[in-house]
């Protein structure tokens, strides 16, 4: 539903629950948030919900009317430059019923600025909720090139491999569904130096503001996605109220 819009009727509600898990997920580009988000989302019985493969899904759609605002926002996201708030915050709230109604959520690649986590809080506040925790995925500047690059993902399922750290068992086809391997747009050198810098620039403030909000949780993401995975989930169970 997160993928197709205002119209499309949720399939799958998460069941209700006592304390539903509503994270946010930071860190660089390459960090693996996507994967842990997936992850993260079968465990906790939490929707997964990524702006980024909203963005990917729009430009992929041939026969789609898009809008002015999203053809312009899909020549940001080529260029590996961010998509500007006010675009990404319509979309948001279009599909707001996932952020609000489900048994809870894992945003995946949003909030992403100052101005987008503004609107979220405001959003959650009006709506007597709060988030559980901001959880800031780390790791050094030279292995996150160096996964990016190597980064292929599937063109049906959106299963990610690396060409040297998680080969696919057959070149360029998915171990899952036997789709083709591509390498995002964005994940091509040129890109990634302007989405490191756009990180840098407008994402990494957004590490004090949760801290100062008492949010923020800190997790080094070395290691294979299972690892991270679980040290993650140790984090979590620590935390109160939980
Ligand atoms: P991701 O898959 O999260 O790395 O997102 C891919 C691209 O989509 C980014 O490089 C941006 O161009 C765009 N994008 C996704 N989410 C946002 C956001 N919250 N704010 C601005 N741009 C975004």
């Amino acid at each position: 539903m997160w993928l197709q819009g205002p119209a499309a009727k949720c399939e799958a509600i998460p069941a209700e629950r006592k304390h539903p898990w509503r994270l946010v997920l930071l860190g660089a580009p390459g960090v693996g948030k996507g994967t842990q988000a997936e992850l993260l989302a079968e465990r906790l019985g939490a929707c997964h919900l990524s702006t980024g493969d909203v963005f990917r899904a729009a430009a992929k759609c041939d026969d789609c009317d898009q809008s002015p605002a999203m053809k312009a926002a899909l020549e940001y996201m080529r260029r590996g430059d961010l998509v500007p708030d006010s675009t990404v915050w319509e979309m948001v709230r279009e599909r707001g019923d996932c952020i609000l109604r489900c048994g809870g959520f894992i945003l995946d690649g949003f909030p992403r600025t100052l101005g987008q986590a503004e609107s979220l809080k405001q959003l959650m506040e009006q709506e007597k909720l709060s988030l559980s925790a901001v959880l800031n995925y780390e790791l050094p500047v030279n292995e996150i090139v160096q996964r990016l690059s190597g980064r292929r993902t599937c063109e049906q399922c959106k299963s990610v491999f690396h060409v040297t750290e998680r080969p696919p068992k057959v070149e360029n086809a998915c171990d899952r569904c036997g789709g083709r391997l591509y390498q995002r747009e964005d994940d091509r050198p040129e890109s990634i130096t302007v989405r490191l810098d756009a990180y840098e620039r407008s994402t990494a403030p957004l590490i004090q503001f949760y801290k100062d909000l008492g949010l923020l949780v800190s997790i080094v993401a070395k290691g294979s996605p299972d690892e991270i995975a679980a040290r993650t989930m140790n984090r979590l169970k620590d935390l109160a109220g939980h």
